[in-house]
């Protein structure tokens, strides 16, 4: 919306609810990615794929992949996190042999074609015009008259196991005039891109996409901006470059690849805090509510980049098996917070009062208590399950206090990351190395038996009483307090705003 009040070409669009693009004929569009096939060659283990934006209002794109070799299989993805139904919004499938002869795919199931023939390559729509909920806009495809975030992971077809099978995508997009696009891949052509990582490639398409780099040690840090902002490209690239540095500095790791940030406003006129975000591979998706003042975006994307922006790190750069969601994720935001802290985004006492309300979601929860850490993080998707962030976060305050403790501010949570990139090795069990690393820390064992392996509830009141803190009820909900602390707890308490 705020996008169109510069543009009146696309404020007519918008009002009339017309077509972004003419319609072309199915045909035509067939024809056209076919040659492009054809132009580019196809490469063994290639899929060569066309995505045109047929219309914006209602939002539908049309897709024509090409396989490496004959298959009759054919597989969409029918959930992308807590998203389902995904497939449901393939449409208008066309199979076709090498000569061009159609064939025809029968559906098994959402998402699941099979042909009686062999064929080459298929042609469908996925109509985005769904009403997805905004909150879900940074995890899975979305289209409308002022842009559009594309994402391979919910609009390719598998590479399952046989002869469609492959490992590399290259796409071509053809989009509505004036339109532009931005990625986290190599671009090989102006509009050619190859990937070699399907699921994690985005695209952010739009008219006036604004991008910007800057080079953080050893790699690019860009920014790409969408919409209206009461800040500048410079300011959202300086907290975020902030951050970056923060970050190589904790866990002594330069990100390896060029990381991409893409900012988009929040759907719908939207005050800052209301925000999805997502980082995957080299790529931070953000949308953000934009209808605030300079002052108060900026506060709120240090807080968000603080957490999204370590996912750079934890889990993209450390190439680790298994669910080990409660570490990178209730960790994460844990270390985040603490950033928060020390870049002053928040104030001391702002710290105490987000682990609060995070004890008080995790004492809402029915089934707070029923897994423990590792098991929650294996059924994250398919239970309503908070623990992974709101238990898992106490639980890192809860050792990052002890550590500071009894190493006299000597060593803190910040050790187990630069640990963590020091050891680890590829493909090795993300919970066995993590658990190793937080239990041989001194007099910890228990502590990870009890609340990671373990199923130990968390009493906050009682846990903190050792470092000067208390917990007391009010009718607001909990309240977290320095409570006349000793020497030595002062010293704990204080040492958490420096490292
Ligand atoms: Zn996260």
């Amino acid at each position: 919306m705020s996008f169109c009040r510069k543009n009146t070409a696309c404020l007519q669009r918008a009002a009339a609810g017309t077509l972004a693009v003419p319609v072309k004929s199915q045909k035509l569009i067939v024809v056209a990615l076919i040659a492009l096939a054809a132009v580019a060659g196809v490469q063994a283990q290639t899929l060569n794929v066309g995505i045109a934006v047929v219309s914006t209002s209602p939002a539908r794109i049309r897709i024509n992949a090409e396989f490496p070799k004959p298959t009759n299989v054919i597989s969409f993805p029918n959930a992308y996190g807590g998203s389902l139904g995904l497939a449901e919004r393939i449409e208008n499938v066309t199979a076709r042999e090498a000569n061009g002869q159609l064939i025809a795919a029968k559906k098994l199931a959402p998402g699941e074609f099979e042909t009686a023939e062999k064929i080459n390559q298929i042609t469908y729509d996925v109509n985005l015009s769904g009403l997805l909920p905004p909150t879900q806009h940074s995890h899975v495809s979305s289209l409308n008259s002022e842009r559009g975030l594309l994402m391979l992971s919910d609009l390719l077809p598998r590479s399952i196991k046989g002869e469609g099978a492959f490992s590399s995508v290259q796409i071509q997009l053809e989009l509505p005039a004036g339109w532009a696009a931005e990625s986290n891949t190599q671009k090989k052509t102006s509009s050619i891109y190859l990937t070699e990582e399907p699921d994690k490639t985005v695209f952010l398409i739009g008219p006036q996409l604004q991008r910007k780099a800057q080079r953080i040690g050893a790699s690019d840090f860009s920014l790409v901006l969408s919409g209206d902002w009461p800040i500048a490209d410079k300011d959202v690239l300086k907290i975020a470059g902030r951050i970056v540095q923060e970050y190589s500095k904790l866990t002594g790791f330069e990100l390896r690849r060029n990381a991409v940030l893409m900012l988009v406003p929040f759907t719908g006129d939207a005050p800052p805090t209301r925000w999805t975000a997502e980082t995957r591979g080299n790529a931070v998706v953000l949308l953000l509510g934009n209808q605030g003042t300079a002052k108060q975006i900026k506060s709120r994307l240090g807080i968000v980049l603080a957490h999204e922006i370590f996912h750079l790190w934890v889990p993209n750069s450390l190439n680790l098996d298994g669910d080990y969601d409660w570490f990178f994720e209730g960790f994460t935001i844990y270390q985040a917070l603490l950033l928060d802290l020390r870049l002053h985004l928040i104030s001391f006492q702002d710290y105490l009062d987000t682990l609060a309300r995070v004890y008080d979601s995790y004492l809402s929860a029915p089934d707070r208590d029923a897994f423990s850490l590792l098991q929650a993080s294996e059924r994250r998707w398919s239970t309503s399950s908070t623990l992974v962030y709101d238990k898992a976060m106490l639980v890192a305050f809860l050792y990052d206090l002890e550590l500071r403790k009894v190493s006299a501010c000597n060593a803190s949570i910040a050790n187990v990351y630069k640990d963590l990139f020091g050891s680890r090795s590829g493909h090795d069990d993300g919970n066995q190395l993590i658990i190793t690393l937080l239990g041989e820390r001194q007099g910890l064992r228990d502590f990870v038996a009890k609340y990671i392996h373990g199923t130990d509830p968390l009493d906050l009141a009682v846990s903190v009483r050792g470092y000067g803190l208390r917990v007391s009820r009010t009718r607001a909900g909990s309240q977290l307090m320095v409570d006349k602390p000793t020497k030595e707890q002062s010293k704990t308490l204080k040492c958490l705003e420096k490292t």
